[in-house]
């Protein structure tokens, strides 16, 4: 949050990800009153950085949500798209609280907040200055992290008549990144707000040539196997980049022709709106003789998506979640995960506790739909379609905005990223003109330093220290399915063998 002499403005406005507690923020009242925000301006359509804005409308917020077109676009199947989802796990919850006599709790938002929201949006090209504010104004930089991100120059005139320039970073695409073009921005900003994302990892550098070499492989091992190639895949721009390698691969003779299938609706919806935008993305050309391929088919309804099931042989099916734990990904691998001839190709980061990191780490059997499936299945994994800039691409975009005169503020990472770069960023800059902020921290801005305004309000997140689990809504969590365990018992002699194995359990730790 951004606020002048006479205005307050939103930087993105997202959805809490991660562990039981911060996500539980999503469903608490916002630290300010959303009818006092005059405008928010977008950096990109990923949940994180949108996710909140249904429900901001929906609070009062009046004013105009400034983003590119393509972001608009995205916007318009993202966010419907997960108010779909927060009412199904408002549903879920629900069947749960009733069963303890409690109050169900409301979804964040619903699919209706989402659509309405989407009146408030206003369209914004790369590289011009739009007013959005009395006395604030921007300016969009390509950032090349997905189809329509951005970087956003923050201009803020004082009542002196003096400007400050602000640089939001937005998420930072890698270089070389098959649909998008490298990254750009300002030279020469008083404060800069960069993302994190990858700040302690460094990627051995990957171009076109080796990242499809790589696919080939798998496509060849997989192809020996006889059966499909699943590919779980985030339906947005990943999908789509997976697709144009594939049929790129087939097109240069490198492998013989196969079927290739998008099953999720999402992807459906999301490969329109690359579609329509392909003449702004690298490749875009490509993309668009991929969707017109002849081996290409896109499940429309879950009659044709169940029909899947029936094809024997080897063909591709990539469909969503990435990670596996929702989407009809999980309809797939329940038919293909205990057959060997099957493969399973991982083609993203797999976050702890989902389903696609327990195949990762080589289970030999999981549970999908209530029913144990065992794993006979080949599970390989491609990491060489991020969509973030690594360290050293973090750096050399940091050192492409110099002079920078004021405080870098760095954002969006977890603490181990944060404190990488923090060091990294310390070579290039004095050591106090870097700052990691906590959650709901201010400063004021002055001359290029940024001073800590105090604040009497009581902490939103209490931080839990890196890399130590967030337990404390697990074990609340485990205490109420004890007692629900309990009392839905039929009889004293059930109860006693429920408490007689847990408490077993407890001494064998
Ligand atoms: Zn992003």
């Amino acid at each position: 949050m951004v606020q002048a002499s006479r205005s307050t403005v939103l930087v993105d406005c997202g959805m809490f990800q991660g562990s039981n507690s911060e996500r539980a923020l999503n469903s608490r009242d916002f630290p300010f009153g959303p009818a006092t925000i005059d405008a928010v301006v977008l950096t990109h359509a990923h949940i994180d950085h949108s996710g909140l804005l249904p429900k901001l409308v929906r609070q009062g917020f009046r004013g105009k949500i400034h983003a590119t077109q393509a972001t608009v676009d995205l916007c318009s199947v993202m966010l419907p798209d997960s108010g779909h989802i927060q009412e199904q796990e408002a549903e879920r919850r629900s069947k749960r609280e009733r069963r303890r006599n409690r109050q169900p709790p409301e979804p964040v938002y619903s699919v209706e907040d989402a659509y309405a929201c989407l009146q408030s949006f206003s369209r914004v090209n790369y590289g011009e200055w739009v007013a959005v504010a009395d006395g604030i104004r921007v300016r969009y930089w390509n950032a090349g992290h997905l189809l329509g991100s951005a970087s956003i120059e923050m201009e803020v005139s004082g009542e002196d008549r003096s400007a400050t320039r602000i640089l939001f970073s937005g998420d930072i695409g890698p270089m070389g990144k098959l649909l998008q073009w490298d990254p750009e921005g300002p030279e020469g900003v008083d404060y800069v707000v960069c993302e994190s994302t990858y700040g302690a990892v460094e990627r051995p550098l990957e171009h076109a040539g080796s990242r499809r070499d790589l696919l080939q492989q798998q496509v060849v091992d997989a192809a020996a196997r006889g059966g499909a190639l699943l590919i779980p895949s985030f339906a947005v721009e990943r999908t789509q980049e997976v697709l144009v390698d594939l049929v790129g691969l087939m097109e240069e003779g490198r492998v013989p022709a196969f079927p290739i299938v998008i099953d999720s609706p999402l992807a459906t919806r999301a490969t329109q709106v690359f579609k329509h935008h392909a003449e702004e993305l690298e490749h875009g050309a490509e993309l668009l003789r991929a969707l017109n391929s002849p081996h290409l088919t896109i499940t429309e309804t879950v009659e044709q998506s169940k029909m899947l099931d029936q094809r024997s042989g080897f063909h591709v099916v990539i469909s969503a979640s990435g990670m596996c734990d929702a989407g009809r990904i999980r309809h797939r691998l329940k038919n293909w995960l205990w057959r060997p001839e099957g493969t399973v190709l991982l083609v993203g980061f797999q976050a702890a506790g989902t389903l696609g990191r327990v195949l990762l780490d080589g289970a030999t059997s999981v549970r999908i739909h209530g029913e144990e499936i065992s794993v006979a299945a080949a599970i390989r994994s491609l990491d060489v379609y991020s969509g973030h800039a690594d360290a050293t691409e973090l750096e050399a975009w940091l050192r492409s905005r110099k002079p920078v005169n004021g405080t870098v503020f760095l954002v969006h990472g977890e603490a181990p990223n944060l404190s990488a770069l923090r060091e990294r960023f310390g070579r290039m800059l004095a050591t106090d003109q870097i700052m990691v902020p906590e959650l709901d921290q201010a400063f004021l801005l002055q001359n290029g330093r940024a001073i800590e305004i105090d604040s009497d309000d009581e902490p939103r997140l209490v931080q839990v220290h890196a890399g130590q689990p967030d337990s404390s809504n697990d074990e609340a969590d485990l205490l109420l399915d004890i007692s629900d365990a309990l009392s839905k018992a039929a009889d004293e002699r059930t109860r006693g063998i429920i408490v007689r194995k847990l408490k077993r359990a407890l001494e064998q730790e």
